[in-house]
This record gives structure tokens, sequence and C-alpha cells, in this order.
């Protein structure tokens, strides 16, 4: 059996799914409603998605978005994926967060993604 913790999801953690890929919650949520966007395929690197998984993954970060406007209410979001251990990558199972983002939930958030290197994001 696979050690790959996004490979074989419980029904129970899957909040959406199509074909080719599966909206969970992240198990260490950055944020209220912070979800993940999982292919079923096992591989490590966004950048070998197939155009058919791209498609895929664009209607269901959208469907996470449509979801999340109507249970969270967030005043915004982050989209984004790590790609290579230099980039902060850990499962490597490709994942793209989807990550509700709420006015004051940290006190300067111009910037956004580019805080992955703190001390360039606010410019
Ligand atoms: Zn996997």
């Amino acid at each position: 059996m696979s050690k790959c913790p996004f490979c074989d999801p419980k029904k129970e953690e899957i909040l959406f799914s199509n074909v080719y890929c599966y909206a969970r919650y992240d198990g260490y949520p950055v944020s209220p409603g912070h979800i993940l966007v999982i292919p079923f395929r096992h591989y490590e690197d966004y950048f070998e998605s197939s155009s058919t998984e791209l498609d895929a993954f664009r209607e269901m970060v959208l469907q996470c978005k449509c979801f999340l406007d109507a249970t969270h209410h967030p005043d915004g979001y982050n989209v984004g994926v790590n790609i290579g251990p230099a980039a902060g990558q850990s499962v490597f199972h490709v994942h793209i967060h989807v990550i509700p983002r709420y006015e004051g939930d940290m006190e300067n958030p111009k910037g956004g993604v580019r805080g992955v290197i703190p001390a360039k994001r606010v410019y």
C-alpha cells in the first residue's frame, strides 16, 4: 500500500471530486476553510500536469471558491502550488492550496504570495 497521504483518500475526507481530482480540507489549515485540490494520479511536479488535469484543477479551484464564499465568507484568496523542495514542497503528490483570507487575519497582508520569502513580501 502507498504511504502517500494524498493517494486513496477516505470518502469522508472528500469535499468534491471529478474524474481527475478531488478537494479536501488541509490537515494543518493556514486559515479557516483552507482547502487542497489534489489529482487522483500520483505525480510530484505540477508542471507535469496534463492539459486535461489543468482544466480539472481550474474548475475545482473555482468550485472551492464558490463553496468557501457561501460557507466562510472570506474577503480574499491566495491560490498556490509548491513545486520542489526548494519551494517548500513537503508532500510529493501535487496539491493546490486554496487559502481563504480574512480582513485583519494578519497585520499587513500586502504582497500576498510574495511572502514565501518573508523579507521580500512587503515592498
Ligand atoms: Zn500520492
